[in-house]
């Protein structure tokens, strides 16, 4: 048994969150309050409750949680205060001293009538006053292109990481269910253009997608790091790859268990153990922690208690987070 405790890694980075799950029901209500939203919950704790993931829900409910979130993170004024009280809360209570944060501006939009600029401005705003608040907190944002926006959509998304690229926009992301109509292919060209601006490109895939898919990614978007990847470890060419070409997965435990991608214990094991066996790079994160139920000091835990990791092998993950981070 390890004796050491995730409280002893020191300060932890935390390079997978979106910000629609990491937000305080608390919070959530003042901000449907203040707006004068219709929320389907006109009870606080029932609300509570439905914003936060209890047992594992299955990949298409757990999508299905983010609507009402976004939806209430779609004014200016709520991504200010989010962006500035999500930092602030990971910072004081959970050991993060990094985190890159990332959302959809287009889900925020209210169908066009919210401007992209107003959400994204006031959002590095929050986050920049959260780093003036803590010096050594380092913050980043990923803005979240989607597998259902028509390519036209996400090149927007593109076009306004680029315009903010100097001002804490960090990188792109894609992120979103499952769309029989998404393809790879068309997204190689806006790969092109990220990289080619120095933005940082992850992709979420090999989660609820096979390796078959991740292949794709790897070898016409050439990602600099993969949202999850955990399909990967039933393709040993595939891990090869990834080593070879240091694309490092963000991983994310429980949110693994709650998407049911990963059965229990046994099988995490078992994913984290041939990871390390391949030496395919990977991070460890939370996804979400409100929504998850966690937080990234648990999520260490977790893998320390169920002799997933060793302390040494969690010590190195987390310098490797810092060291792989968008943020410059
Ligand atoms: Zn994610």
């Amino acid at each position: 048994m390890e004796t050491k405790t995730a409280a002893e890694l020191g300060k932890l980075a935390d390079l997978h969150m979106h910000i629609s799950s990491s937000v305080t029901p608390e919070i959530l209500w003042d901000l449907a309050h203040e707006q004068g939203m219709k929320l389907p919950n006109r009870d606080y704790f029932d609300f509570a409750k439905s914003v936060v993931i209890d047992g594992n829900v299955g990949y298409d409910d757990y999508l299905k949680m983010y609507d009402i979130l976004e939806e209430i993170q779609s004014t200016p004024d709520s991504m200010f205060r989010l962006a500035e009280q999500v930092p602030t809360k990971l910072y004081q209570q959970d050991q993060i001293d990094l985190v890159e944060i990332r959302m959809n501006p287009m889900l925020r939009s209210r169908k066009g009538k919210i401007d992209l600029d107003h959400i994204i401005v006031y959002t590095l705003q929050g986050l920049e006053r959260a780093s003036l608040k803590f010096p050594k907190l380092k913050t980043g944002l990923i803005l979240s292109m989607d597998r259902r926006f028509s390519a036209a959509v996400n090149k927007k998304i593109v076009e306004k990481a680029i315009q903010y690229k100097n001002r804490g926009v960090i990188g792109v992301d894609l992120a979103g269910p499952i769309d029989p109509k998404f393809s790879v292919d068309d997204l190689s060209g806006l790969a092109k253009r990220i990289h080619a601006e120095g933005l940082g490109l992850t992709i979420h895939t090999g989660e609820a997608t096979d390796a078959d898919e991740m292949w794709e990614v790897v070898t016409k978007l050439h990602p600099d790091r993969i949202g999850h990847g955990i399909a990967c470890v039933h393709d040993a060419h595939l891990m090869e790859y990834l080593s070879e070409h240091q694309i490092v997965l963000e991983t994310c435990p429980s949110s693994n268990f709650q998407t049911k991608s990963v059965k229990d214990m046994n099988e995490m094991r078992q994913n984290y153990r041939t990871l390390l066996d391949n030496h395919v790079p990977f991070t460890i994160n939370t996804d979400g922690p409100i929504l998850q139920n966690t937080t990234l000091p648990k999520e260490y835990q977790m893998l320390l208690d169920n002799e997933i990791l060793t302390f040494d092998e969690a010590k190195k993950i987390n310098t490797r987070a810092h060291a792989v981070t968008f943020i410059k």
